[in-house]
Parts: C-alpha cells; structure tokens; sequence
C-alpha cells in the first residue's frame, strides 16, 4: 500500500468548473475571481478579501503598504516556513526569530522581551492550524508602555500609531478563537491556498483586512488591487469595457493577482469547506485514539475552550527521541512507502540565515519541537485502511527505533 502525504481533493466538479473558465473567454483576474474574494469575506466575517497568487505575495505586499523598511524589525516565530522570514529581508528589514511553546506557536512572553522602537509588525503564524493566543499578542501591542515604544515613519504607522499584527494565516483558514474565524482575529491576516493546504488554488493565498477605525479596509482593498497589478489604474476587464483603453501608472506596483482559473477551484473547494474540516476532524481523532495510549506519544493540540484548530497537520512529538531516530523512524516510513514530513525546519537553521548570524541555540523549544516531530498524512480522501497502515507502521517503527 502506498500512502501520499496531502494530495489535492480534486474531482470532476473542479474539472467542471475549471473547464468554465477556461471556455468563458476570461481566464485572468475577473468575475470568478471577484466572487471567491467575496465568499471567503462572507465566510471569514471581515470587510474585505484580496485574493493573490499566494501567500507569501500577500505577506510581502502587507508589510510594504505598512512602509516596513531598512532599520525596522519584524517579530516572527523561529518555527515557521522559511516564506515568513524571507518576505521581511525582501522588504530590507530585520526578521527577529523568537522561541514557540508546546503547542509550536509563538511565546506571547517572548514577543514582549523582543519589542523595540525599530519593531513594526510581529508575525504570529498558526501552525498546523491552530491559533495563536491572539488575546495576548493584541494586549500586547495595545499595552501603554509598548505603544510608547513604537515609532511612526509613514501616515499609515502613524494612523494605527502602534505594533501591527500580521498574521501568517497559511495554514488556518477556517480554524477559530472563541468562535470567531481567523481573518477576524487580527489586523491583517495571510492565507495561503497552495496545493497542499486545506483549501486550494493551485498556488493561490489572500489578504483578510480587518483594521480597525479610522481605516477604510474598503479603500485600502481598492489600493491593492492597483498595488498587486503593476501600480495600473485600471485592471484588464474595465480596460476591455468599450473604448476604456487609457490608463495610468500611479506606482511602480507589483504583480501577484490571481486568475480565474485558480479562483474557479477555489469557489469549488470553499463551498464544500465543511465538509472538507469535518473530514480532516475526523482523521485527527483516529490517529489520536490510536496513539494516546502509548507512553512515547506527545500528541498534537487541536481543541481547546478557546480554540479550535483547522486540522491541516497531524505533528506527532515522539518522547525521549533524538533527531537521529526521529530521522530513522521517517526512513522506516517511507520504507513502508508512507510519505511523511517535518514541518517545521526552524528557519535560523538554513544557510541564508546561519550566514546572517541567526542560531537555532537560541531558540530551545523550537530546536526539541523539531528533533522530535513527524507529520503524518492527512487529506480528505485518506481512506481508513490506509490510516490503518499509517498508524501500525508508525507504532512499529518507533517501538523499533526506541528499542534498539
Ligand atoms: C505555505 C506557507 C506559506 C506560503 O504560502 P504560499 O501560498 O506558498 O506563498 C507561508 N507560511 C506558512 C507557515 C506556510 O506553511
């Protein structure tokens, strides 16, 4: 048997409506894309959605449109996807890497030990899904004393007139606080709808705005539109309204918009998201009844009174392991032809980052998050006996590995 890691749930009623783009005579940026953007507003209850050909794009154009710039820092979490941190050295800013706790997510407490006046935004990410403690990163930043800190180069800092929470939201679409969705959690949240998340374009993310008085989230929308398409003041379908071909430059803008054709999937994916989560619910609880009883499993968090993940990863800890055995374990793994993954490798390991003068000794828990963890599969057309065979060649290769 063998076992992929997250294949994409694709099936003829993608096909269909791929194929609908494809034959409508408008396949960039239009209608299909303008309906996802307002779907996943209404689905995630904020003002309004830019939909962009990925995450990483969406992060970059948000610490940009906050006039991150050389001098200034970004606080991020050491275990993260090295996308995090690559956008704020684009921006020639500082990333500052701080520690995550058990549950892989950025330490609150850690955050505050790490603000300066050069800090602008802090980027906490929801790894595996699960939320941070939004609660304690907001009262952070709102304190008198860090707000004192902060300090404003462009209009837009000055209007805020305080730390700006950008979330890394890539794995969390759907996941809640309290009931409430991410997207509506923080100032500005990022999802990325690449092909192996919970919901996918393909290659695809987008920017929830949710910033609170006195910004317009509508016209900040209507700014990045023009900011994602070449600084252009009209996008492709008004220039093709008769006779409406003039137009104007207004900035040296990027280009990261997406196309109708990975919109016309994601209008498929969201609208069966329920159905999508329940699954990947239900997966989680398996593999939680067959591991919670045994002493060398630390399972993943996923629920709590507070929070409610989105399932994306199943990052099982194994105890008293060491990375050479956790590394002889995945082996045993893909031996079984079972495909697994570590997620995450703490960015100040890689060589961009060692060369900047980054350690990972710097960051303990994030070091043992990562020496001990295994993502096992988890998609929505797993079926049980291949979960089967995950768990019993999972359970056999530790016993094994530990033993010997
Ligand atoms: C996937 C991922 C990203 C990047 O998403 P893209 O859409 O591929 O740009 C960023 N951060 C995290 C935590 C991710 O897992």
């Amino acid at each position: 048997m063998k076992v992929p890691f997250a294949p994409p749930r694709m099936d003829k009623r993608v096909v269909d409506e791929v194929a609908d783009t494809l034959l409508s005579g408008w396949i960039t940026t239009g209608p299909k894309t303008k309906k996802f953007e307002k779907l996943l507003a209404a689905y995630c209850n904020v003002p309004n959605i830019l939909a962009l050909n990925s995450a990483t794009a969406g992060l970059e154009i948000m610490l940009r449109w906050f006039g991150v710039k050389e001098g200034d820092e970004v606080i991020l979490p050491a275990y993260t996807y090295s996308a995090t941190a690559n956008v704020v050295v684009h921006c020639g800013a500082k990333p500052v890497f701080v520690d995550v706790g058990a549950d892989f997510n950025i330490l609150p407490s850690e955050i505050e030990k790490a603000i300066n006046k050069n800090t602008k935004v802090i980027m906490p990410v929801d790894f595996g899904g699960l939320p941070c403690d939004f609660q304690k990163i907001h009262s952070i930043v709102q304190s008198e004393n860090i707000k004192n800190k902060f300090v404003s180069a462009t209009d837009v800092q000055r209007q805020l007139g305080r730390i700006l929470i950008l979330s890394d939201a890539a794995h969390s679409f759907g996941a809640t606080v309290n009931n409430i969705k991410t997207g509506a959690l923080t100032d500005v949240s990022v999802f990325s709808f690449h092909a192996v998340k919970n919901l996918t374009t393909a290659e695809g993310g987008a920017i929830a705005l949710n910033l609170p008085n006195p910004f317009d989230n509508q016209s900040i929308y209507d700014y990045l539109c023009i900011y994602t398409l070449h600084g252009q003041n009209k996008d492709a379908l008004a220039k093709m309204q008769k006779g409406n071909w003039r137009y104007d430059i207004i900035e040296a803008g990027f280009k990261c918009n997406m196309t109708d054709i990975m919109a016309s999937i994601g209008l498929v994916e969201l609208e069966r998201y329920a159905d999508t989560l329940e699954r990947r619910k239900q997966i989680v609880s398996n593999y939680n009844t067959a591991f919670e009883k045994y002493p060398w499993a630390e399972l993943p968090e996923f629920i709590s009174d507070w929070r409610e993940s989105s399932y994306h990863l199943y990052p099982i800890r194994i105890k008293n392991c060491t990375e050479k055995q956790r590394d002889a374990i995945m082996q045993k793994m893909f031996d079984a032809d079972i495909a697994v993954n570590v997620h995450f490798i703490p960015v100040p390991m890689f060589s961009f980052y060692t060369k900047l003068g980054y350690s990972l000794q710097h960051y303990p828990k994030a070091k043992d998050n990562y020496e001990r963890e295994i993502s096992l599969p988890l998609f929505y057309n797993l079926t049980d006996e291949q979960q089967q065979f995950v768990i019993d060649n999972l359970i056999k290769a530790v016993n094994e590995t530990l033993a010997g």
